[in-house]
Order: C-alpha cells, then structure tokens, then sequence
C-alpha cells in the first residue's frame, strides 16, 4: 500500500508499505477511506512539531472494517467505521488517574505522530478505538469526530454556563468547531479572524446566533457593549497568548488550544485578584462517543466546515492548498480552505 511517510522536516513522500497485520485477538484491520488534514500534520512536516521519522502521518479518519481478531465480537467485516486515534494503555499512571490523553507510552503510540497513521490505505487498532458509522453519515464527514472530540474534551475543563459571551480567536478548522461545540451546549459568541476570506466563510457557516469580526475589540463590543470583557476567550492560534486577560469578566476563562512555541507573560495577582482561569487542552478524553452522536445527528455540519477533498496522490496539492507549500519549505496561514480530507485511493487492493 502507498503510505505518506514523514522522514525530517520537509521531507514526506509516498512510500511503498506493507499492509499492516492482525497481530492480537482485539485487534481490527479497517481500510481506510478518508483522512482529515489537521493543524499537527502541518505543524510536523514543517518541523515545528515534533514526529517521529519514518512514520505514516495522518490520525483523522474513517473507513471500512475489512478483518477482526478471534475476540472481536462487536464489529464484522464490511462494517463502516470512525477511528479514535488516541491510543491509550489504561494501565500507566495518566490512565489510571483519568488522564488517558497523557498516557505515558504517548511517545510511541501516537497515531500518525509517533506511531504509523491513516495517510494510507490500511490501519490496525484495537476495536476499543472504533465506533460504527450509520449509512447517511460520508466518511469525510466522519473525519471530523476526532478534531471535535479534542473541542469537547477542551469544554468539559470549563464550569460552563449557557449565558457565557464567548470569542473564539481564529476561525479555521478548530475555531469553527470549536462554536459548534460550545453552540451544542447553548452558548452563543463571536469568531474573531483577519483573513477577510475566512471571516467570510466563517460567517456562513457558523452556528446560528454567532457572528465573525475583524478584531477582538470589535467582537467583545458586540457581546458585551458595556462592560468590554467576556466570560471566555478561545485562542485556537496560539499568537496570542495571556495578553488578553484584561478582556476577560472576573471568574473568566482563557482557553489555550494553539500548539505554536512563544512565550507570555501574566500578572499572577490579576489571574488571582479576579479568578481567572488559564486552561491547555490538548487530544481527546472521554468525548469520543459525544462527537461521535453530535456528527450522527447532524448537529455540527460537517459537509460545509469541509471545503475541499483530494486523493492522496495530490498531497502536495492538498497541502498548498492549506498554505503548507512543501516543494518551496513554506508554511503560511492560508484563506483559500477550512478543512481538507484526504481520501485513499486504494492502491494496495
Ligand atoms: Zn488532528
Ligand atoms: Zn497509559
């Protein structure tokens, strides 16, 4: 099968592999239909994230059950499925402390990071990581149960209130997802960008009720017309950082999802002086199944937050089209898309 390999920064090609073996009895063999293109694989093949070399990249995908171990009895061939991609021992510390996005063996387990990914044509997991897909659900649709279940992991660190006045800054991929997470639990906000193509985008796909700006000011002045500081600000860019604190309302939220080095500052007695809260979040933990039903019932929809799709063979393509150009080693913020789905083309049948 031909897999999309990442060998060192700037370097990933398709390469020839075999097709990956049913070794333990809970084991799944799934061919692969689509694969979402996310922020960390742009983030590897630019070399600002780190992987491990000579492995397939790719961890956002969904596709068809083509062989089960002896002890699978919930899945068959043939049965239509989407992968959580966030392997986890249940037996290391982070598990067993409910901290199963830490999972101590991460470092050589993780799907299309440090452990063979979906950018290809065939996959093994354990059928604990698989979930059926109903038959009016595409499989590039089913690609993004895995971005917004990482959205929901994020919500579920936050006391949150249905009233909260929100800014999410950044309206790619994450940013929109992440409106139509906190819309499900009927909070309403803005998306901030300063692309003006993605702000349009933003404003036509965004949930009801929820409106895209050019600026935070302008977005906090719209939420909060007298006061000028919000309940929650969601920076999925990773730009910028603790500076907005004082835009935030006493006992407010800032969620840090951006994964770009930098380096912040904060006044310690402001965060403490007005309860303010600085929250990381990074893959999913225990929200799966809830992405899993939102995507199944139509609730995020997800036809229009994808708006391209290419076969694998274009990559290249697929990956300029996201600003990741790998031929010139460039990696600029791109208007042109919101989320692109890789699908495979079945060279290993
Ligand atoms: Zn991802
Ligand atoms: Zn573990």
């Amino acid at each position: 099968m031909l897999a999309l390999v990442y060998k060192s920064a700037w370097d990933v090609a398709l390469e020839e592999r075999p097709i990956p073996e049913i070794k333990k009895d809970n084991d799944v063999l799934v061919r692969i239909r689509a694969t979402g293109v996310c922020g960390t694989d742009l983030g590897i093949i630019s070399g600002k994230y780190h992987a491990v070399p000579s492995t397939i990249l790719g961890h956002e995908s969904a596709g068809d059950v083509v062989a089960v171990g002896s002890a699978v009895s919930s899945l068959k061939p043939g049965d239509r499925v989407v992968i959580d991609p966030t392997y986890y021992c249940g037996q290391c510390e982070m598990c067993r402390t409910g901290r199963q996005n830490h999972c101590t063996h991460k470092s050589v387990t993780e799907t299309g990071v440090s452990a063979d990914g979906t950018f290809t044509d065939y996959y093994v997991t354990e059928d604990r990581f698989l979930y059926k897909l109903k038959d009016h659900i595409s499989y590039e649709e089913a690609t993004l149960t895995e971005p917004l279940s990482c959205m929901l992991t994020g919500i579920n660190q936050i006391h949150l209130l249905p009233n909260f006045t929100t800014v999410i800054i950044g309206a790619g991929p994450i940013g929109i997802l992440y409106s139509y997470a906190l819309a499900s639990k009927g909070v309403t906000g803005c998306l901030v960008d300063i692309s003006e193509e993605r702000l349009a985008i933003a404003d036509s796909i965004a949930p009801e009720r929820w409106s895209a700006h050019a600026t935070l000011e302008a977005a906090i002045h719209k939420l909060a017309p007298e006061k000028n500081q919000v309940d929650m600000i969601v920076d999925t860019t990773g730009v910028v950082g603790t500076e907005v604190l004082s835009q935030l309302a006493s006992g407010g939220y800032l969620m840090l999802v951006g994964l770009r080095d930098g380096v912040s500052s904060f006044n310690p007695k402001e965060v403490v002086d007005r309860s303010l809260k600085i929250i990381g979040s990074i893959d999913s933990l225990g929200t799966f199944s809830t992405a899993h039903y939102l995507i199944e019932q139509q609730i995020i929809p997800a036809q229009k937050i994808i708006t391209h799709s290419y076969p694998l063979d274009d990559f290249h393509e697929a990956f300029k089209t996201l600003g990741c150009n790998i031929s010139e080693r460039t990696l600029q913020p791109s208007s042109q898309a919101i989320k692109i789905v890789l699908q495979s083309n079945g060279s290993g049948n």
